[in-house]
């Protein structure tokens, strides 16, 4: 998957080149072009509007450099997985859409609010009320959603999760969007696929029961290496950072 980079990268090594701007950002470019690709080949599988799945850039690891490019090349939804990282990306690039996708420590919340469109980790009924309370407008927001095993610490286990959605309802400044889910790492991407499903299933329950006030329609699944399969079963976010920028370093 990473061809290109590692290819552009070894022939700056041999050929003793300065990481010119030229060359990293044809990269960028290309990658989310090929990404984006993949994404309309994944959504045409299953049958799906390819414009119903949006693609988050997730920067962690990489500079204010790499962000430009990409921006560059038409990409304006990024995701974040520390504070300080997206605190201070955002802040340089304002008019970017920022998602913010790592664990949130109540000690955090004022600081990063201010910065960001969608917080995609809500994992329990402290954490939401707790930053309703500091918010002043509207936040949209997903419940992560906890599968398997050690993968994942943080996110709300599947048995709370209507609970959770329902004691949601009497916020007022979260917008309750869908479900997020980091599965466990499994090399082929057909094995996480059971997964992807039972966070569908987990979705279309909760509109079936009406637990929300409107229907949930977002399902934020999918990395670099089994987006596809994630849009096969629904994905409609799908948080990718080392098919577009590079292995992080
Ligand atoms: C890092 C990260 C991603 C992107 O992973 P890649 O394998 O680089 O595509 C997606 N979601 C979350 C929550 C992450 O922390």
């Amino acid at each position: 998957m990473q061809e290109e980079s590692v290819a552009a990268i070894i022939k700056k090594m041999y050929l003793n080149l300065p990481m010119s701007q030229e060359v990293t950002k044809t990269d960028v470019a290309y990658n989310l072009k090929k990404v984006r690709d993949q994404m309309r080949d994944a959504a045409a599988r299953a049958g799906r509007d390819a414009a119903s799945i949006r693609l988050v850039a997730v920067s962690k690891g990489h500079g204010a450099d790499i962000i430009r490019q990409a921006a560059a090349a038409g990409q304006t939804c990024f995701g974040e997985n520390y504070v300080q990282s997206l605190t201070t990306k955002a802040k340089e690039f304002p008019a970017l859409e920022w998602h913010f996708i790592g664990h949130l420590q109540k000690n955090k919340i004022n600081t990063l609010l201010p910065h960001i469109r969608c917080l995609q980790t809500i994992d329990s009924w402290a954490l939401a009320e707790a930053v309703d309370r500091r918010l002043p407008q509207r936040l949209e927001g997903l419940i992560e959603v906890h599968l398997g095993g050690e993968a994942t610490k943080s996110g709300c286990d599947p048995k709370s999760v209507i609970a959770l959605v329902e004691q949601i309802n009497r916020l007022d400044h979260i917008a309750l969007r869908g479900l997020m889910v980091i599965p466990p790492f499994l090399e082929n991407p057909e094995e996480s696929r059971p997964y992807f499903r039972q966070i569908r299933t987990l979705l279309e329950e909760i509109n079936r029961l009406g637990a929300y006030k409107t229907p949930l329609t977002e399902l934020s699944m999918g990395m670099s290496h089994d987006f596809g399969v994630a849009i096969e079963e629904g994905a409609t976010l799908v948080r990718i950072g080392a098919a577009i920028f590079g292995p992080r370093v």
